[in-house]
């Protein structure tokens, strides 16, 4: 099996959560969208290992933390075909379904500058997720404006 010979990669981690076939290069965007650089638990990153999927791949390993089902969502939007294992005693008990939100709120700027998003600081960003074939695109609740995926930009923490 594939999945045996991977994980074999990085160490095991007793509990916590295992994202695996996250694309190359999108291993530091999952780490800002999880905020893992603010938590003291120990995790491990694997940048570009092999993966007979991918070629390449990047996978994270969080021990003692969790990701709900709203946060593999948000994954789904840099790695729709990310697989979200949570580990307990070593053993896998759960993977997390991923399926595109139909929303995100407050997590990306409005790249449109005249967007009242920018001006008032009370206005929580909103975006509705529009998928057309393998694209992702942004509609702005706001400015009604629709954005690529590439021109997004997270909110600094
Ligand atoms: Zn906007």
């Amino acid at each position: 099996m594939i999945m045996k010979e991977n994980n074999l990669q990085v160490e095991a981690i007793k509990n916590g959560t295992v994202l695996d076939h996250i694309p190359a290069n999108m291993g530091f965007n999952v780490m800002r969208l999880f905020q893992l650089h603010k938590t003291n638990q120990r995790i491990t990153i694997g940048l570009n290992l092999p993966s007979s999927a991918l070629g390449v791949k990047d996978l994270i390993k969080i021990e003692n933390l969790y990701i709900n089902e709203e946060q593999a969502n948000h994954l789904a939007l840099y790695a729709p075909n990310a697989t979200v294992n949570q580990i307990e005693n070593y053993q896998v008990v759960a993977k997390l379904p991923l399926s595109l939100p139909q929303n995100v709120l407050g997590m990306f700027h409005c790249p449109n500058t005249n967007c009242i998003t920018h001006d008032e600081k009370a206005v929580e960003s909103h975006f509705k997720i529009i998928q057309k074939c393998e694209n992702i695109h942004f509609k702005c609740k706001y400015c009604e404006k629709v954005f690529s995926k590439e021109t997004m930009t997270h909110h600094q923490a």
